[in-house]
């Protein structure tokens, strides 16, 4: 059935191709109208009662545990937050359990995204086979049968010599790569960041050298490929200052900033919740500072959230046996329009952009602007709604956030997918 839908009162904003004005945005047979287009009979209306009217957001970093642990989250369950966070486009990590590694994987998890998701799934494939950092994954067949990029996220190849080949592989079958950047020989046992706070609390700690050593590597080969390569999850100052270095020489590698990096510290740690264990680590004020410099200045112009669902179980463990990770995409929103737009002053359209055009861009999806024919996936914001975040009110499976009972001010009101009203705020 074709998707009409004509969207009232509300202020269009897309980066992308410069649109900020209160006219009705029309979606036709499920795709973006031009602005002069007529609506057809009957085609349904939607208030958007002063809401922000932009393209649905895009994630670039989600773990969706699916195959190997559907309860801590499923495909079903991970879209379903995905949309009720405002994103109608993610992209899955391939560290699922088989890890992505193979076309059998691969279209394994593409049928049952065809089958259960409840917004746009994309996948990733590993680059190497079983992340083991030991030989390269098939990349040109996996590239043939849909993978989007290339990264043994949660793991990191440390081998420089396996990384370049890999660099120069994905070159040639053209898929980007990701990498999560942590050298392993600085942060065998590490917990949380290391510091005063790492030697206050005596944990072992991980240095900021660890991501950084990577992240010059990373430069350099992607300097000597030629191939672009982006930097996950940037954590520290030391990180975001080689990237631009890196970048002012022309190097074409980026980076990623989270929601967790940039509105909380080490200092959360004292507590020993697990909740804000993470990695990479969440670092000082003083590399927030540096990755809010960095945001502001271009170096990372993508927002990520780095969505990892654990179970509460296993993250009541001591810290030292609880797992890295937090939930990201039903608090992200309202945790980057809190901190940037509202305590920072950024302007919404640099922070629609990050999570929009500039991530759909990077791995060439089909997705983050509301140009004329491109897909009807928008999301309704209202940026300055105050909102208490109730983990129990979750679509993922899972409830590990540092920000239960936190207010955050801005949130998603609706999403909507190819013209169809996919999600909306109970009001
Ligand atoms: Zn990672």
């Amino acid at each position: 059935m074709p998707q009409h839908l004509r969207i009232i009162n509300g202020r269009t904003l897309c980066p992308a191709t410069g649109r900020d004005d209160t006219d009705p945005l029309l979606i036709l047979d499920g795709l973006i109208a031009p602005p002069d287009a007529t609506p057809p009979g009957g085609c349904p209306v939607l208030d958007a009662r002063g809401a922000l009217i932009v393209p649905g957001l895009v994630d670039i970093h989600v773990h969706l545990r699916e195959p190997g642990r559907p309860d801590k989250e499923t495909i079903a369950t991970g879209t379903q937050a995905a949309l009720q966070g405002g994103f109608t486009t993610i992209v899955a990590m391939p560290n699922t359990n088989p890890p992505i590694d193979s076309v059998a994987t691969l279209a394994w998890c593409q049928q049952r995204a065809l089958q259960t998701a409840r917004c746009r799934v994309y996948f990733t494939a590993c680059l190497t086979q079983g992340m083991e950092g030991q030989a390269l994954a098939p990349a040109a067949a996996l590239r043939k049968a849909g993978a989007v990029a290339l990264t043994d996220d949660g793991r990191c190849v440390q081998s420089a010599e396996l990384m370049r080949r890999a660099m120069q592989y994905a070159r040639m079958v053209g898929l980007p790569v990701l990498d999560h950047c942590q050298d392993e020989s600085l942060t065998r046992e590490a917990l949380i960041n290391e510091g005063k706070v790492s030697a206050r609390l005596g944990l072992p700690g991980w240095p900021a050298l660890g991501e950084e050593l990577i992240i010059a590597r990373n430069a350099l080969l992607s300097e000597h490929t030629g191939h672009p390569i982006h930097c996950q999850h940037v954590s520290t100052a030391g990180g975001a200052r080689l990237i631009r270095e890196a970048r002012a020489r022309g190097i074409p590698i980026t980076g990623e900033i989270t929601p967790h990096h940039i509105s909380l510290t080490d200092e959360a740690l004292s507590t020993f919740d697990s909740n804000f264990k993470m990695n990479p680590p969440l670092r000082t004020a003083a590399d927030v500072s540096a990755l809010l410099a960095a945001f502001d200045d271009g170096t990372l112009h993508i927002i990520a959230t780095d969505h990892a669902p654990h179970c509460e179980f296993e993250k009541q463990r001591e810290l030292s046996a609880a797992p890295f990770g937090i939930l990201g995409l039903e608090t992200a929103l309202g945790v980057i329009l809190t901190e940037l737009h509202h305590k920072h002053g950024f302007p919404l359209a640099k922070i629609i952009s990050a999570m929009t055009h500039h991530p759909a861009r990077l791995l060439g999806l089909d997705a983050g602007t509301l140009a004329p024919g491109a897909p009807g996936d928008v999301t309704l914001i209202q940026p300055n709604l105050p909102w208490i975040v109730d983990k129990h009110h979750f679509a993922s499976k899972s409830r590990n956030t540092p920000w239960h009972g936190v207010t955050l001010t801005g949130r998603a009101t609706a999403t909507i997918l190819g013209g169809r009203i996919a999600w909306q705020l109970e009001s």
